[in-house]
């Protein structure tokens, strides 16, 4: 394939921990990538060692404002996406999934592009329902402190699919539950990187609530896998659909599995559960394993391996 024939391809948030791997197989699968990114907790390290193939290009640019290139397909994951990031700066966090969407789905529209867009399990709050379908519509707080991240989404879901209806734009929505790996920054204030982190440096590991809360944790490789096969499904194909491991876990589980795996001997223990935190959360995965024909084969334990050898090279112990 030559560079006329390359797919070009944007990637908003591409220097972030997801958008780093994304670009990196877009580009082993010989597209054309365009990574732009603010750098607002994304960063170059993420992706130099792209920077050498000439198909690579990185802008730096903030999607809340107007942006004017030529691509064939965009993948629209820009916006923090911990706790402690998109609430540091909460109305930048609503105007990047609601401007950033405007802008991404005006630029779908003039140049034809096909558009996919990062949601996330927050569109369902803390739920009744569990796991969660498609169709369950959520229950989500409007005025806490994790609105701006999940009706920012909401709302980005909503322009996705007024575009699609009022405009006929090819668009894909994923809703992402929680990923990990190799590249999540280090004091992102997530569990698995806090976890790990305590871990390798002794320090205590911090168990927000007794711990019995639930989430369902994906590997990084095999949650990239099914964005690329959504990206790839035939245009009667929206979504939303759900995309993440439905191996549920408390944080009490998932922080004595820390333990074991590090060989660490931090204490554990307990400081007081945030606002609105969801009391459990798992995907229904049953649409995506019915059109991708996809499902994660990377067990948590596996996942967590990789992770920990990444932060070993990073964390100073
Ligand atoms: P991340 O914070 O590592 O990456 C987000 C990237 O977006 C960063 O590089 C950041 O600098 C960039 N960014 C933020 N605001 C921007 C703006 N206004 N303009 C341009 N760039 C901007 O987070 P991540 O985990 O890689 O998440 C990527 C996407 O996936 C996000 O949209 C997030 O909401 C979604 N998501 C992630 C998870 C997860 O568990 N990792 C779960 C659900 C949804
Ligand atoms: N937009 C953009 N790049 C483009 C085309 C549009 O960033 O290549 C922005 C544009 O500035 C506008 C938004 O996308 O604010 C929505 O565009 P649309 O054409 O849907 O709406 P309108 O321009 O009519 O408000
Ligand atoms: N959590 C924890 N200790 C930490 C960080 C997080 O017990 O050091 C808990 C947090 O309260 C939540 C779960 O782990 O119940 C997942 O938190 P994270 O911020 O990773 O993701 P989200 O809440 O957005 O799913």
């Amino acid at each position: 394939m030559n560079y006329q024939q390359a797919s070009k391809i944007l990637v908003t948030g591409g220097a972030g921990f997801l958008g780093s791997h994304l670009c990196e197989r877009l580009l082993a699968a010989g597209s054309d990538v365009l990574c732009v990114d603010n750098f607002y907790t994304g960063s170059k390290s993420n992706v130099a060692h792209l920077m050498s193939d000439q198909r690579f290009e990185v802008m730096r640019h903030d999607v809340t404002l107007p942006l004017h290139v030529e691509v064939d397909k965009i993948f629209n994951l820009a916006c923090p996406a911990s706790p402690i990031h998109y609430q540091f700066d909460p109305v930048q966090t609503t105007k990047t999934s609601v401007h950033g969407a405007i802008n991404m789905l005006g630029l779908a529209k003039r140049v034809g592009a096909k558009i996919l867009q990062a949601s996330t399990s927050e569109v369902y709050g803390d739920p009744e329902v569990h796991p969660q379908p498609e169709g369950y519509w959520g229950r989500v707080n409007p005025v806490g402190i994790r609105s701006c991240y999940d009706e920012g989404k909401r709302c980005a879901e909503t322009l996705f699919f007024d575009y699609k209806r009022q405009h006929n734009l090819d668009i894909k929505v994923v809703r992402i539950f929680n990923t990990y790996g190799p590249r999540m920054h280090p004091n992102d204030g997530r569990v698995v990187s806090n976890f790990i982190v305590q871990a390798l440096k002794n320090e205590n590991i911090t168990i927000y609530g007794d711990g019995s809360q639930t989430r369902s944790f994906c590997y990084v490789d095999d949650l990239i896998e099914v964005i690329l096969r959504t990206m790839d499904t035939p245009s009667e194909f929206t979504g939303p659909v759900n995309i993440g491991n439905p191996g549920e876990f408390t944080m009490l589980e998932l922080a004595e599995m820390v333990l074991r795996l590090t060989g660490g001997k931090s204490k554990v223990i307990h400081e007081p559960l945030p606002q609105d935190d969801p009391r459990q959360r798992k995907p229904d995965i049953s649409l995506a394993k019915a059109v991708m024909g996809w499902e994660p084969k990377i067990s948590l334990e596996d996942g967590l391996k990789e992770t920990i050898a990444y932060f070993r090279g990073v964390v100073k112990t």
